[in-house]
């Protein structure tokens, strides 16, 4: 019999979180959910935990923590409140792998505590990796723990790897959908509402990360990731515009090969992999059809209108601190349009300018990375009330 993985979800009641409880209740007898945690979301945490019964539950807004005592008190279920307990409870000793669906910077200091814990870790939250990097993956080196990637471009190319021993990678291609406003000019995008912002074509996914893709952030953050993951140069790193969603990504190889992963748009099997890899096992998810898709288009991203493309790989270039100061610009801006403070072009804007304020750091640790953090946020605000 197969040792059942202990798992704990960072972020359960979000987008990927309740996918990957899909995935969990489709395999009782290969997972054992030990950890559920939500940011403000009682209510959806209470039915989770009453659902699966894990062993503990977190809730980042202290406020609610009574509601969700009282609930589970009689289910013996440990119920815990804030950031601090995030970093406690992924040490568990039963926790094998820690999947990280919370959104933002948040997700840096439970990841590290996870990996320092010797956990590995499924990682959804690409943030983490763009804000600490170096740090993430030296800390994943010394501990030994393997990062699964969750993000379906990245899984794509984790999934092509293996077969091909000594035969490198030269390049890989991220696709990418263009969201939204895929061929709009900048003079239209001057004008475009949260609402239409929000509309994904192809994915359903949490409010960040459908602004980001709008915005082609979520495409330049993934270059960064993509460069921690698998050791590659921003030259090594295409974008290419696929609007249909069906090729994941691909890898040019040394030999000149290049292999893709296809399938519909569907989180499920990325998460699926990450929980169970090195294992596939088989699933009930539609399949992709020829003849719905006559057609897989493909074309070059447009830098000049999509402005944080252009941002991301720069950062990426400069490195040390700057990706750090690049994505806390980008949450602050980001949550300021979807409270109707600015318009959408001045997202791009906004992180600009605070990518050009904060002082270089070449080799942050994580203390560096936190102060960058802070001030990053504080020039943010600071161009959205000029
Ligand atoms: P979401 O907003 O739907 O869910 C986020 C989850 O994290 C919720 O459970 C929320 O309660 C919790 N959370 C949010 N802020 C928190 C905080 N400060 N402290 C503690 N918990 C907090 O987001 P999502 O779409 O599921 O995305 C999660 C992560 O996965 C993001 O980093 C995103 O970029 C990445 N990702 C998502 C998708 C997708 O299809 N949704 C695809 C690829 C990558
Ligand atoms: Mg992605």
């Amino acid at each position: 019999m197969i040792k059942k993985r202990g798992i704990a979800i960072l972020g359960s009641t979000g987008s990927i979180g309740t996918q990957a409880l899909e995935v969990i209740e489709a395999y009782p007898e290969r997972f054992d959910l030990q950890v559920i945690t939500a940011g403000k979301n009682a209510d959806l945490l209470i039915k989770q935990a009453l659902k699966f019964k894990p062993n503990m539950v977190v809730l980042g807004d202290e406020s609610q923590l009574k509601a969700v005592k009282e609930a589970l008190w009689k289910e013996d279920i440990h119920v815990y409140g804030g950031e601090e307990a995030l970093c406690q409870v992924v040490q568990s000793t039963n926790v094998d792998l820690v999947l990280t669906a919370l959104v933002g910077y948040a997700g840096l200091k439970p990841t590290i505590a996870a990996i320092e814990a010797r956990k590995d870790i499924a990682l959804a939250n690409k943030e983490t990796l763009v804000v600490a990097g170096q740090l993430i993956m030296n800390l994943a080196r010394t501990y030994n723990v393997n990062i699964y990637p969750v993000d379906s471009e990245h899984s794509a190319i984790f999934q092509c790897l293996p077969g091909e021993g000594g035969n490198a990678i030269e390049k890989i291609y991220l696709t990418a959908s263009g969201g939204p406003f895929r061929g709009y000019s900048l003079e239209q995008l001057a004008t475009v509402t949260k609402a239409q912002a929000l509309k994904h074509p192809n994915w359903s996914m949490g409010a960040k990360i459908t602004i980001d893709s709008a915005s082609m952030m979520n495409k330049g953050l993934e270059v960064i990731e993509a460069h921690w993951l698998f050791n590659l140069k921003a030259s090594q790193i295409d974008v290419i515009v696929h609007p249909q969603s069906i090729v994941h990504s691909l890898v040019q190889f040394k030999d000149g090969s290049i292999k893709a992963q296809l399938g519909l748009p569907d989180m499920k099997l990325p998460i699926q992999y990450a929980l169970t890899y090195p294992e596939r096992l088989p699933t009930e998810f539609p399949r992709f059809d020829f003849a719905q898709y006559p057609q897989l288009t493909f074309e070059k991203p447009d830098f000049g209108t999509f402005t944080n493309l252009k941002l991301s790989f720069q950062a990426l270039e400069k490195g040390g601190n700057i990706p750090c100061a690049l994505n806390a610009a980008n949450e602050v801006a980001v949550q300021a349009f979807i409270e109707d403070k600015i318009s959408f072009l001045q997202i791009a804007e906004i992180n600009g300018l605070t990518m050009e304020r904060v002082s270089f750091v070449a080799n942050p640790d994580l203390t560096s990375l936190v102060e960058t953090n802070s001030m990053a946020r504080r020039f943010a605000e600071e161009a959205i009330s000029f």
